[in-house]
C-alpha cells in the first residue's frame, strides 16, 4: 500500500494547521517547510497530541517531562515564526490509536482554526525502516487526522456536540503526509535549515546528545539529490493529497 502521486501544491492557501504525536515529530520532519510558509505569509499552528512524556534520557526526571517537552516544543515553533502550539490534553505518548475521542478533538481543532491545508504524519508504514517515523503514536496520528478531515470536520451530523459549542463544520482542501513511503513533492529548505537546526536544538532532552546537523545534512542532501535538485541543496519530502 503507498500513495498516489502528489498534485502540485495549492496556490492560494492562507492557513495551514500541523498535528503531530510528539514534541519535535514536526521540527525533525518539516520545520525547514513551515519555516518557509511563515515567510511566504501563511498562518501556522501547532497542535501536539501528547507531550511526549516517555521520550528523552534516564537523567531527568520523568514528571518534569511533560512542562520541560511542552516549553521545548514552544521554542522550536517560535524558531521558524510559529506563534499558536496547543496541546491537547489526555493522552500519553506510546498509546495513541485513531480513537473516537482523538478524532473529534483533531476535528474540533480542525473546525476552530479553519486550515486550508493540514500537516501530519503519515498513516502509511514504511517497512524499510521500522523505527523512526513509522512509530506507532505516528501512525496511528496520521490516521485520526485523516479521518477528522474526513468526515468528521465536515459533516455538520458528526459529533453533534461540537456544532452546539459553535464549531460549524469545515473543509480542509489539501493534506501533507510526512515520513511515510514513496515521499514525491519535495520542498527546497537549503535557505531556511538555520532555523530548522534552532527549532530542533530548542528540543535539549532529545537532540543535545546527538550530532543533529550532521545526520540532518546527510539525510536532507540526499533528499535533494534523489528529487533532482541541484548539488548542495538541502530538502524535506512529503506526500501532497487533495482533500477538498
Ligand atoms: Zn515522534
Amino acid at each position: 500500500m503507498t500513495f498516489p502521486s502528489s498534485p502540485p501544491p495549492l496556490d492560494d492557501v492562507q492557513r495551514v494547521l500541523c498535528v503531530f504525536a510528539h514534541p519535535d515529530d514536526v521540527d525533525f520532519g518539516a520545520a525547514g517547510t513551515v519555516a518557509r510558509w511563515v515567510d511566504d505569509g501563511l498562518e501556522v499552528t501547532y497542535l501536539l497530541v501528547t507531550r511526549g512524556d516517555a521520550g528523552g534520557f534516564d537523567d531527568t526526571p520523568r514528571e518534569r517531562m511533560p512542562m520541560l517537552r511542552e516549553a521545548e516544543q514552544r521554542a522550536a515553533a517560535a524558531a521558524v515564526g510559529v506563534k499558536v502550539v496547543e496541546f491537547l490534553d489526555g493522552y500519553a505518548d506510546g498509546t495513541l490509536t485513531p480513537s473516537l475521542g482523538l478524532r473529534k478533538d483533531i476535528a474540533a481543532a480542525i473546525r476552530r482554526y479553519r486550515p486550508d491545508r493540514v500537516l501530519t504524519s503519515s498513516p502509511l508504514r514504511r517497512w524499510e525502516r521500522l523505527a523512526g517515523p513509522s512509530h506507532p503514536d505516528h501512525l496511528a496520528v496520521g490516521e485520526a487526522v485523516t479521518c477528522a478531515i474526513y468526515p468528521d470536520a465536515r459533516n455538520p451530523f458528526a459529533f453533534p456536540d461540537l456544532l452546539a459549542e459553535g464549531l460549524e463544520p469545515w473543509v480542509v482542501r489539501e493534506i501533507w503526509y510526512n515520513g511515510g513511503p514513496s515521499p514525491d513533492h519535495a520542498v527546497d529548505v537549503t535557505d531556511t535549515y538555520p532555523r530548522k537546526l534552532a527549532a530542533l536544538d530548542a528540543h535539549a532532552t532529545q537532540t543535545s546528545h546527538v550530532d543533529v546537523d550532521g545526520f540532518l545534512r546527510e539525510r536532507l542532501a540526499a533528499s535533494a539529490e534523489a528529487a533532482g535538485l541541484p548539488a548542495g541543496r538541502l530538502a524535506e519530502v512529503f506526500t501532497i493529497i487533495r482533500s477538498g
